[in-house]
């Protein structure tokens, strides 16, 4: 019996599908949630939860947007994107990673986010494993379980820098096992494969030739120290008709709302994935595919000049943290987050007599004794570390660094 509502009309009980039991909202979404709502209430919070650049979009980008607006650049365009940007992003692919990839072995949708979808939509049947090295980007499971498989989840433990074994990749492949998925420089992590631990996993996918590999290289762009940087598929051009590479704008350009991402891969597969888009949510925005023509064909001297900015935030945030007892933080090649440990406060005290058992324990304690809001590791199936983007001011950084050490100096 369905109970009513104050009207006295039955309030409709909405049957959702089965596969909604197997998702979650995004736990970054959730944190964000949380500090909004304190905000609201009127307490100060410095939110270190978002995963977006505080720059702005370069001007010569911003510009190409106008004139396409004024061009009537303003109708639907090819489902999975326009020639011009299919053109720039085989020529992106060719000058930057040695890819090569004719136009119909290009994709392009709403986001990265959009792209790794539509690939798993497109080849994943019930009962298919997908590899997904832990800590992990928090919508890659979730993807995984809505089309229908089943994510496996392999640690890479911080001693072997957050990265994945050629040992762990081996022995978690299984004749069901249909994509391993990368992520380099990681969310939340920050760590990137070298070419050499790229070879290593390479040489485990040849002799396992039923296996997919998707790389997310969404951070491309955001690396420190001078690192260089790696793709599976450029290291081992045997995995290339086996292999998506996934990349996208709103990271190195920051053009997070803009939402393009792309990808090449085999053109079987590229033409699946544009199926799926044509039938869902059709061609990206025309605009902001003019303006992502304008990110790839343009200039990149910026990237130098905000790669610094972060760098220098980096270790501020790295000086302050792993001075403080009880936290331990391992320097990021690249991307913008930091991904310390806070084994050291797990088991104490908080003021209000609350032991701290988790790291979802002891990011409610940073964001209700603190005012920062962080995101527990578990969100990231590792446990118990937590995520803080540092993609956020100087004098942010700084207060929310002193507030943490205040708040973990009044643990018992
Ligand atoms: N992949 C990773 C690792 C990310 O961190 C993100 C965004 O946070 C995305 C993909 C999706 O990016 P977008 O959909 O904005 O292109």
């Amino acid at each position: 019996m369905i109970p009513p509502d104050v009207s006295g009309h039955p309030v409709f009980d909405v049957p959702l599908a089965a596969r909604m039991g197997a998702v979650k909202p995004s736990a970054t979404v959730g944190m964000t949630r949380i500090a909004n709502e304190l905000r609201r209430a009127g307490r100060d919070i410095i939110g270190l939860s978002v995963g977006e650049p505080d720059f702005d979009t370069p001007e010569h980008i911003r510009d190409a947007a106008k004139a396409a607006i004024d061009a009537g650049q303003t109708r639907y365009t090819d489902v999975d994107g326009t020639p011009e940007l299919k053109r720039a992003i085989a020529d992106k692919f060719a000058r930057e990673n040695g890819l090569t990839y004719g136009t119909d072995q290009i994709t392009v949708g709403t986001g990265g986010k959009q792209v790794l979808y539509n690939a798993l939509m497109a080849t994943v049947e019930d009962g298919d494993e997908v590899i997904v090295p832990a800590p992990y980007w928090v919508s890659y499971p979730d993807m995984v379980r809505l089309a229908g498989g089943t994510p496996v989840i392999v640690p890479g433990g911080e001693n072997r820098g957050f990265l994945l074994s050629a040992d762990d990749l081996r022995a978690a492949i299984t004749p069901r096992t249909k994509w391993l998925i990368l992520n380099s420089p990681s969310n939340p992590t920050g760590a990137a494969y070298p070419a050499e631990a790229l070879r290593a996993l390479a040489d485990v996918l040849l002799d396992h030739p039923h296996v997919m590999v998707m790389t997310d290289d969404m951070y491309e762009h955001i690396l420190y120290d001078d690192a260089p940087f790696a793709t599976i598929a450029a290291v081992e051009p045997r995995l290339a008709d086996r292999t998506l590479t996934v990349n996208g704008v709103s990271k190195a350009y920051a053009m997070t709302g803009w939402r393009i991402g792309y990808a090449g891969g085999p053109a079987t597969l590229i033409k699946a994935m544009a199926t799926i888009q044509g039938q869902s949510t059709t061609n990206p925005s025309s605009v902001s595919q003019a303006a992502a023509v304008a990110a790839l064909d343009g200039p990149i001297g910026f990237l130098a000049e905000r790669n610094a900015v972060f760098q220098a935030r980096r270790d501020l945030c790295l000086r302050e943290l792993n001075s403080i007892p009880g936290l331990g933080c391992r320097t990021p090649d690249g991307a913008f987050y930091l991904f310390p440990s806070c084994a050291g406060v797990i088991g104490r005290t908080r003021p209000d007599g609350r032991v701290i058992e988790t790291d979802t324990d002891f990011a409610t304690y940073l964001v209700e004794e603190a005012g920062v809001a962080v995101v527990p590791g578990s969100a990231f199936g590792l446990s118990p570390f937590f995520r803080i983007s540092f993609a956020t001011s100087t004098e942010n950084l700084q207060a929310a660094c002193d507030r943490i050490r205040a708040a973990c100096g009044k643990l018992g």
